[in-house]
C-alpha cells in the first residue's frame, strides 16, 4: 500500500480497493495476497478465530501461508430515502439498514457504522410505529425521473443474476467511466424492457435488482465527479457542484 499512498494500510477503504485493482492489473493477476505470517501463530488463531478456521477448512493455514483476496463491495451508500425516523414518503413504509438512505453516511461509510445504523433506526421505527404518528417525510420535489434510454442495446445473455453481477462489476464497479456507465444504463434499460411481469420470488428479485442496478448506474453517470467510493477516471476530483444527494422518483 505504501507504493500507492503515504497512509499505507490505514488509507480509506476506497483508496485500498482502487490500489488493489491497480496492482491486479499491473501484475495481470486475479488476486492480491494478505500476509499475516509475521505474527505468532497462537496470536493469529486467537485474534482472528473465524477467518483462521474458515481458511483452514479450505486447506489454507494463514499462520504460514498468504491469504488470496480480491476487493468487494462492503456497503451500498444510498438506497431508499428516509428521514431520521426510517420513514419513507409512502405512508406506512419504513426502511432500515443497508437498504435505507438515512443521510447519516457520507460518500464513504465509516467502519462499523452500518451495524450501529441498523440498531438505531430499527429502534426508532419501532417507536414511531407504536406512536402511530403519520409520516412526516414528504416527497423530494427535486427528484429526477429515470431518463429514456436506447432500449434496443443488444447483449447475448438476458438478465440473470450472473450476467447482472458481471455487468455491474465491469461497468459500475470500483473504477468507473462515463462510457462504461452509459453502456450499462442502456443494457439495464433493455433488460428492464425484456423482463416478464414477476410472478415468484426469483423473478421479483431479478426485476428489483435490475431496477436498483439501473438507479445506481444512472446516478453514477449523472455524478460527474469522484467522491468517496464513487470514482470516475473521466472526473477524478470532487466537485462542489455535486455536494448533494441524487434522488429518483417513479415517472407519473
Ligand atoms: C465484507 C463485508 C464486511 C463488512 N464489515 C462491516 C463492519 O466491519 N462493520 C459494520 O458495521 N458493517 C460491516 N459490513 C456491512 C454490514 O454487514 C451490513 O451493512 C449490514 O449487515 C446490513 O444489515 P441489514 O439487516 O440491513 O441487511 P442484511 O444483513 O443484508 O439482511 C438482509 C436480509 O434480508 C434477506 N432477504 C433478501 N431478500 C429477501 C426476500 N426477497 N425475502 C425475504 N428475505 C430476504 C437476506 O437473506 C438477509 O438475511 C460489512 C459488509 C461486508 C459485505
Amino acid at each position: 500500500m505504501l507504493n500507492y499512498t503515504p497512509d499505507g494500510d490505514l488509507a480509506p477503504r476506497d483508496v485500498v480497493a482502487r490500489s488493489i485493482v491497480a496492482e491486479m492489473e499491473r501484475t495481470e493477476s486475479s488476486r492480491v495476497y494478505l500476509d499475516i505470517t509475521h505474527m505468532p501463530a497462537n496470536i493469529v488463531s486467537a485474534r482472528f478465530p473465524q477467518i483462521y478456521s474458515f481458511c483452514l477448512e479450505h486447506g489454507l493455514d494463514i499462520t504460514s501461508s498468504m491469504i488470496p483476496v480480491v476487493p468487494a463491495a462492503h456497503y451500498m451508500m444510498g438506497g431508499v430515502k428516509t428521514n431520521y425516523w426510517g420513514e419513507t414518503n409512502i405512508s406506512g413504509l419504513f426502511a432500515s439498514g443497508e437498504v435505507a438512505c438515512t443521510g447519516v453516511h457520507g460518500a464513504n461509510r465509516l467502519a462499523s457504522n452500518s451495524l450501529l445504523e441498523v440498531l438505531v433506526f430499527s429502534k426508532r421505527i419501532i417507536e414511531r410505529t407504536r406512536a402511530a404518528t403519520n409520516t412526516t417525510n414528504t416527497a423530494n420535489r427535486n427528484a429526477h425521473v429515470l431518463p429514456e434510454r436506447n432500449r434496443n442495446e443488444v447483449r447475448n445473455q438476458g438478465p440473470t443474476l450472473i450476467s447482472l453481477q458481471s455487468l455491474l462489476w465491469e461497468n459500475v464497479g470500483i473504477v468507473r467511466s462515463g462510457k462504461k456507465l452509459s453502456e450499462a444504463t442502456n443494457i439495464l434499460a433493455a433488460w428492464e424492457k425484456d423482463l416478464k411481469r414477476p410472478t415468484d420470488r426469483p423473478s421479483y428479485e431479478i426485476s428489483n435488482m435490475v431496477l436498483v442496478g439501473r438507479l445506481m448506474a444512472e446516478a453514477a453517470l449523472m455524478r460527474e465527479e469522484s467522491r468517496g467510493a464513487h470514482y470516475r477516471i473521466d472526473f477524478t476530483e470532487p466537485s462542489d457542484e455535486w455536494l448533494k444527494h441524487i434522488a429518483f422518483r417513479r415517472r407519473c
